[in-house]
Parts: C-alpha cells; structure tokens; sequence
C-alpha cells in the first residue's frame, strides 16, 4: 500500500528529471543576458492576467450600463409613438370638426340664397300688386284664393308681407342656429387645436430626450469599444509572451541535450568549490541513500541530504558555487518550490545543485548566481514533513552524495 505511493513518486521523479533538463538551456549566458527570463515572462503574463480580467469586469459594467440606458431610451420611444397616435387621433378629429363647418357653411349659404330668393319674390309680389290694381293675380301669387277672396287689396298686401316676413324669420331663425353651430364647432376645434399644441410641444421635448438618450448609449458603447480593443490587445500580448515562454522552455530543453551530449556550448566550472547551503544549519535529518523515508513511509533511495535544526523555517539559502538557474518554480513533483543552479563541467561531468522545500525562492530561471547569493528561504513546501533543506548534487543529472563536494 505504502510503496504504490512511492511507485507513484517514482514515476513523478522521472518527470521532474525531465523537467530539470528542460531547465538546463539558460545555461547559455549569451542567451539569458539578453533574452527576458522564463520567470520574468511568466511574472508579465500574470500582470497581463489581471489587467485583461480587471478591462473584462469594467467592459462588463459597461455593457450593463449600456443595457439600463438602452432600455431608457426604448422608454422614450414608447412614449414617442403614444403621443404621435394621440397627434393622429386629435388631427383626424380636427379634420372631421372641419368638413362639419364647411358642411355648415355651405347650409349658411344656401339660407342666404333662399333669403335673397324670397326677397326678390317679396319684391316683385308687391310690384305686381300695386301695377295690377286686382286681386287675380295676387291670388295667383299667393297660390291661395279662398283666402283671398275675403281680404281686402290693403288686407291682403298686408298679409302678404306678414306671411314674407314669417318666412323670412323663420329662414334667419334658421341661419341663427347653424352660425350657432358653426361657432360651437370652431369653440370644440380650437379646443383640439389646444390639445395638438400640447401634445406637439410634449413629443419636441420628448425629440430632445431621445437625443440625449441615443448620444449616451452611443458615447458608452464608444467607451466599451475602446476597452475591447484594448483586451484584444493584451489577450494578443499574452498568447505571444506564451508562445515566448513555450519557446524558451524547448530552447532550454534543446541546449540542455546539447549539454548532456558533450556539447561544448556550456563551460567548465571556475569557482572554488562549494559552500554549504544552509548557513548555520548542519543538522542532518535524512542522510543520502537508502533510508526509510518519512513522508512516503517507505524504504527508498534519497537523492539529497536534508539540513534543518531548531528556527530553521525562513532561514536563507544560499547558492553552493557560482552559476545559472536553469528551475526556479513550484514542482507538482514533490520537491515543492525548487531552485536548480547549473554550475558547468567539472571533469567533463555538467554539475548541477538542486535546493528544494523552500518557502519561496529569490531567482528566477536563467539568472546568474554567484556563490554566497540568496536563491530562497526555508520551508516546508512539497513532500515534506518539517521544515528543512533537501540539498543535491547532480553530475549529468545522476545524484552523488552531496557530502563529496560541501561540508561544514
Ligand atoms: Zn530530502
């Protein structure tokens, strides 16, 4: 049961072999002078991370700013289209208010010719009384002769112009009620009138305020837009600073099989020989070798030796001989935040240090290191049980005993 975990392990340990390599290429000071380090990009495309995501929830609030005042202006147009329907309503009931008065204008008119009608036959009836001297042909005129055959000449005349004046009263009684009318209807018109007055001065202010509401809209959607572009950018700086990273990674990979394989592009190494690793701290809790671990809870081979004592948590660490970080992350593997150094060749052999556990490291991938130099603190990180060191060192990525090269 124990040992699957550490089968497990092994297999990890065989991919952080893998990516120990991989870290080896920025071993090429040529290449890490100029180029931007791994870790360096890595920092940058966590920047860009938080600005994209920070421009992402203010584009957000903007699009919902956007929404509000789309539906406010949607109000307005609403209540556009109400009051051009009341402007119709009230027109077409302004127009029917007018064909009535001219309906009525013309009965005026033809009262008016009726009147002047009768007072020609008013007129003429009287002429040809007074030039006939008879009563004949005013009973003609009359159309009536019974009547007139009681009534006097001066009887008559006078009934005659009784009975036209009847009839001209009666035609103005009737021309009196149709101006009546007439001038109820153009009260009634006027009224509307009032009312079309209103409801235009209410739809230009409304005009104004759709205006303003359409300009806000757009200025905000303006604003959005410019975000947008923005995003884009950063998203495209990031998948290129990725691609970057991705290169470096296989850059390093490549030069570091270059190195295993003898390649002369990395140099010996110069210092004079190694420091111990962890100032003031040379208690050994785990020596190198076969020894029962305690956090596999198993027998297994240790690649390293690990250096603690008493208030070792945070205590720095320091690189063993000069160098280039070729690892400086967080290993899944179980070695928790990891510094690598590559120290060049020795003997034809390439020596490496590898420091894992620590709280935090202080280097990043492809930083030149001199001996002495503060590459992290101690900690506990990883498979670890308590705070300490786990110290190694590799000739072509095999560990030795670390205690053939440091000492105390
Ligand atoms: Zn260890």
């Amino acid at each position: 049961m124990r040992c699957r975990k550490f089968f497990k392990k092994a297999v990890s340990l065989v991919i952080i072999a893998a990516v120990c390599i991989g870290g080896f290429g920025a071993f090429k000071p040529t290449v890490s002078a100029r180029a931007e380090s791994i870790s360096e990009m890595k920092s940058r495309v966590s920047g860009l991370e938080s600005q994209k995501s920070s421009l992402q929830s203010k584009i957000d609030s903007l699009q919902n700013d956007i929404d509000k005042k789309q539906e406010y202006l949607d109000t307005i147009n609403s209540y556009i289209s109400t009051v051009e329907n009341k402007i119709m309503t009230c027109e077409s009931i302004l127009a029917s208010y007018q064909s009535e008065i001219d309906e009525l204008n013309r009965d005026i008119e033809k009262k008016e010719e009726e009147l002047k009608a009768n007072k020609e036959l008013f007129q003429r009836r009287i002429r040809s009384i007074y030039m006939s001297g008879n009563n004949n042909s005013l009973l003609f005129l009359m159309g009536s002769d019974e009547y007139a055959n009681y009534l006097s000449m001066s009887e008559f005349t006078e009934n005659l112009a009784k009975y036209d004046n009847a009839l001209m009263t009666k035609i103005n009684n009737a021309m009196d009620d149709i101006n009546k009318s007439i001038e109820e209807k153009n009260k009634a018109k006027k009224e509307q009138e009032a009312v079309k007055e209103e409801l235009a001065t209410e739809r230009a202010n409304l005009a104004s305020k759709q205006q303003e509401a359409s300009a806000a809209v757009s200025s905000v959607q303006k604003s959005k837009a410019d975000l947008q572009k923005e995003l884009k950018q950063v998203e495209s700086s990031i998948s290129s600073l990725e691609s970057s990273i991705d290169k470096a990674y296989e850059a390093a990979r490549r030069a570091a099989m270059e190195a295993q394989q003898g390649g002369g592009s990395v140099g010996n190494y110069s210092g004079k020989g190694f420091a111990w690793p962890l100032p003031g701290y040379t208690m050994i809790t785990s020596p190198f070798g076969f020894r029962y671990d305690p956090y596999y809870l198993c027998y297994r081979g240790h690649n390293g030796i690990d250096i603690s004592g008493g208030g070792v948590a945070g205590k720095p660490i320091i690189a063993s001989a000069s160098g280039t970080v070729t690892v400086a992350e967080f290993n899944n593997g179980g070695y928790g935040n990891y510094v690598v150094i590559s120290h060049g060749f020795m003997n034809g052999s390439l020596v490496t240090t590898h420091y894992g556990h620590m709280m935090s490291y202080a280097v990043s991938v492809g930083q030149s290191v001199k001996q002495g130099d503060i590459i992290g603190y101690v900690g506990t990180t990883g498979a670890s049980t308590g705070y300490h060191l786990h110290f190694e060192v590799r000739l072509n990525n095999s560990p030795v005993n670390p205690f053939g090269y440091v000492s105390y």
